[in-house]
């Protein structure tokens, strides 16, 4: 069987800035420069940690969208392009009341990474409880929370590709 391909993380964006990024990476160059740009880590490691984070963010710009009944790091998660994390929302009838659960999960791999990066996924978690799909709403959204969240998720792809590239 061939091997598996890996993903292209940064697949949706224009092949010359995906070669740049190639090219420091095989330089050595990129992981040192996005920690120049991110040096802060965080101090998010467990679940009831990620939950306060996460309720922090959603207080601030989200507040009546709900409650979350769930938020979690998630080992089992890969980091595969479109699932850097996930969003569950499961409607039921409760009496006379539609009550939906939400849960919220972040991939484990986050713990070790960049404040700005843990940032980014919550954003873009929060962010689906109003817009399923990625369209054009759910981006604005994403950028009034965070407003350099563009530049954000390609950095973590950049930093995806290369964690793929070095293992
Ligand atoms: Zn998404």
């Amino acid at each position: 069987m061939p091997p598996k391909p890996s993903p292209n993380y940064l697949a949706g964006y224009p092949v010359a800035l995906a070669d740049q990024v190639q090219k420091l990476i095989e330089q050595g160059l990129l992981a040192d420069m996005l920690l120049l740009k991110y040096p802060l880590a965080h101090e998010v490691r467990t679940d009831k940690a990620l939950y306060d984070y996460v309720l922090e963010s959603k207080g601030t710009f989200l507040r009546n969208a709900g409650q979350l009944s769930k938020v979690a790091f998630d080992s089992k998660l890969h980091i595969i392009r479109h699932a850097l994390g996930t969003h569950t929302s499961i409607s039921r009838v409760q009496g006379t009341k539609l009550k939906t659960k939400r849960e919220i999960r972040v991939a484990t791999v986050f713990k070790e990474m960049p404040l700005e990066f843990l940032r980014m996924i919550v954003v873009h978690e929060l962010a689906h409880i109003k817009e399923r799909e990625h369209n054009k709403a759910f981006y604005q959204l994403c950028q009034h929370m965070q407003p350099d969240y563009h530049q954000l998720e390609f950095d973590l792809r950049a930093y995806l590709t290369y964690l793929e590239a070095t293992g």
